[in-house]
């Protein structure tokens, strides 16, 4: 049987959303990354839940800022990439790409996603087309590339775009309408992408969020996951090469 996870989604510093996901059966109850101590604790509150663990997806202030002060109001546990753990406050335990993480009764795949830095890694829950994807994929964008090579980035984002195509991007940032403006100067014609930066308009106009992304859409629509195109290969001037057409489009947002 599998167990339905209710997630919590909330704004948190400037743009960074805060995700607190709760199992209901065991009373489970995970931060995915801390951008924000004082918020998440109210919010967790403001839920009724108690935060029992914190689920890292890189080492960034952004998202481990608040590691220790969560901890220390709730005695929870810290889980985080095994590749930079000497750069999450707090960890206790380290995970890498195959490895199996349970909140209560749902399971979580973690997925390496280097690149942005260099131990990132994402949670996905097959279950329930779910994955928290830190700073490697965007909505219709992906984190810049930091601390990794482009190559190492296209595989990362592979690896998302393996996954079902029903899952549901959580990402960490509201960036969306400004990926919007950047995607329509790679792909003019995307039909599903003008459709799509219609919506993401309307959503923004209304204040409302445009994460979870959903990964079908994504690869209709977001150009940093369609360098393994032909026609995007050769309209970036890299036939045959998916990892250099990735660089080009990322290097072209870079300068945008
Ligand atoms: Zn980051
Ligand atoms: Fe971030």
């Amino acid at each position: 049987m599998s167990v339905l996870i209710e997630i919590h989604q909330f704004p948190c510093l400037n743009d960074n959303y805060g995700y607190l996901v709760h199992e209901p059966g065991s009373g489970a109850t995970i931060a995915i990354d801390t951008p924000d101590a004082e918020v998440y604790l109210a919010e967790a509150e403001k839920m009724g839940w108690q935060i029992s663990e914190i689920w890292n997806t890189h080492w960034h202030p952004d998202h481990a800022g608040g590691n220790l002060k969560i901890k220390e109001a709730t005695g929870c546990r810290i889980i985080g990439p095994a590749g930079e753990a000497d750069k999450i406050p707090g960890i206790d335990k380290r995970l890498k790409g195959g490895d199996r993480v349970e909140l209560g009764d749902a399971t979580a795949t973690v997925i390496d996603v280097p690149g942005h830095t260099l131990g990132h890694i994402a949670f996905h829950f097959p279950d329930q087309d779910v994955a928290f994807v830190g700073d490697a994929v965007f909505a219709l964008g992906c984190g810049r590339v930091f601390e990794g090579t482009m190559e190492m980035m296209w595989e990362s984002l592979k690896r998302i775009k393996k996954l079902p195509k029903k899952t549901r991007l959580y990402c960490a940032h509201e960036y969306t309408a400004s990926n919007a403006k950047f995607a329509v100067t790679i792909e003019p014609e995307n039909k599903a992408l003008r459709e799509y930066v219609a919506w993401i308009e309307k959503r923004r106009a209304e204040g409302k969020p445009t994460v979870p992304a959903l990964l079908e859409r994504e690869l209709e629509t977001n150009p940093f996951l369609r360098a393994d195109l032909p026609e995007m290969q050769l309209a970036m001037g890299h036939a045959g090469n998916a990892a250099a057409t990735f660089g080009e489009i990322r290097g072209r947002k870079d300068r945008f």
